[in-house]
């Protein structure tokens, strides 16, 4: 019988376990007597929804979050009896059969929802929405006769110092005031940030679990959880005059040396860093254009990389962001399948 072989990726994502459980500590020190929980949706973000759990659960994590039903599928079955598991987007009549065979609550966020959820007595989560005019329920919505676990709202603009934050705030304050649920929850990453009175009994970070930093507060607080490799491919000499990539974006102005990684757009690592982004901490810069898998560097001031090398693309959030435009919540979800996901 034929074995297959084992294939080995030529791109790895390194994960620090150790700085994923420092961030939520922090963000739970931070948070004050609130509860600090994590948003484990679109597979944690990008990082691999069971491993972040896993980790989370040890580190005494009982509140998870997931957008769909789909995702609480994944998410349930590791999850002890005193933990909990909400689903942001409600449920729809198609997601009935699974939200029924699940723990997982439901957030409603419309009167249709609530309809639908209302006669199963089942325990619940209600989003109020309070100006990001989104998901939620307006504030005076008819409530009676829920059984409301969680009381929530979504900030809009915490990453920015907005009177919408106050704003949002006193509606929810106001709405905590009069519905009655087991706790209230407000802030996600960028909220805990903004102090006491924004951390009732609950927070949702998820951005700064993952390495994010949200706000300012954050900064130097918050650990690098993600960091992206891509193997060598080829290395190569081109000559003054000669082009790189497609449209020959890039024209050399003297001989060069290139290194040719295993890395592309289709892996998250967009044409957005086409000619700007760098690798080697700063040592190495991309030259032309992001292709769907592949990626040139200029090597030409390191005569010991070749084939079969590992080289670490530059993807601090913060400074990644900037470069490319795209916002840590991008570069964090769009981190593609054909990674080897390695955990330390
Ligand atoms: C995604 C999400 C969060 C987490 O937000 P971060 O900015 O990533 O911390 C919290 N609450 C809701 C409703 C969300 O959709």
């Amino acid at each position: 019988m034929a074995i297959a072989p084992v294939m080995t990726a030529p791109l790895r994502l390194r994960l620090d376990g150790d700085a994923l459980v420092h961030n939520w500590r922090w963000l739970k020190a931070a948070g004050g007597s609130a509860a600090c929980g994590a948003a484990v949706k679109a597979n944690g973000y990008g990082l691999g929804a069971v491993d972040v759990t896993t980790r989370l659960l040890d580190a005494g994590c009982r509140d998870f979050f997931v957008a769909t039903w789909a995702e609480a599928v994944e998410v349930a079955p590791l999850l002890p009896e005193d933990a909990s598991l909400s689903v942001f987007h409600g449920v729809r009549a198609a997601d009935m059969e699974a939200a029924l065979a699940s723990r997982a609550r439901p957030v409603l966020n419309t009167a249709e929802q609530v309809a639908r959820w209302k006669p199963t007595g089942r325990a619940c989560d209600v989003m109020i929405d309070t100006g990001m005019n989104r998901l939620g329920l307006a504030p005076g919505a008819d409530l009676s006769g829920l059984n409301i676990h969680t009381l929530m709202s979504h900030l809009a603009s915490a990453d920015q110092d907005v009177v919408q934050n106050g704003r949002q705030l006193e509606l929810f304050r106001n709405a905590a005031a009069t519905i009655t649920a087991q706790r209230y929850s407000l802030a996600n990453s960028a909220g805990i940030c903004l102090g006491a009175d924004y951390h009732f009994g609950l927070t949702r970070p998820g951005l700064a679990l993952y390495g994010g930093t949200p706000r300012q507060e954050a900064a130097g607080q918050i650990r690098p959880v993600v960091a992206v490799e891509a193997e060598v491919l080829q290395r190569r000499r081109i000559e003054a005059g000669e082009s790189v990539g497609y449209n020959a974006t890039f024209v050399a102005h003297q001989p060069m040396e290139l290194a040719i990684l295993n890395i592309g757009y289709a892996d998250g690592y967009l044409r957005a860093f086409s000619g700007k982004g760098t690798a080697g901490e700063g040592r190495f810069s991309i030259i032309g254009r992001v292709s769907m898998d592949l990626i040139a560097l200029d090597v030409s001031s390191a005569p010991e990389v070749g084939e079969g090398d590992w080289i670490a693309i530059d993807y601090d959030l913060p400074s990644a962001a900037a470069v490319s435009g795209l916002s840590q919540y991008e570069l964090l979800t769009l981190l593609g399948r054909r990674f080897e996901r390695i955990w330390r």
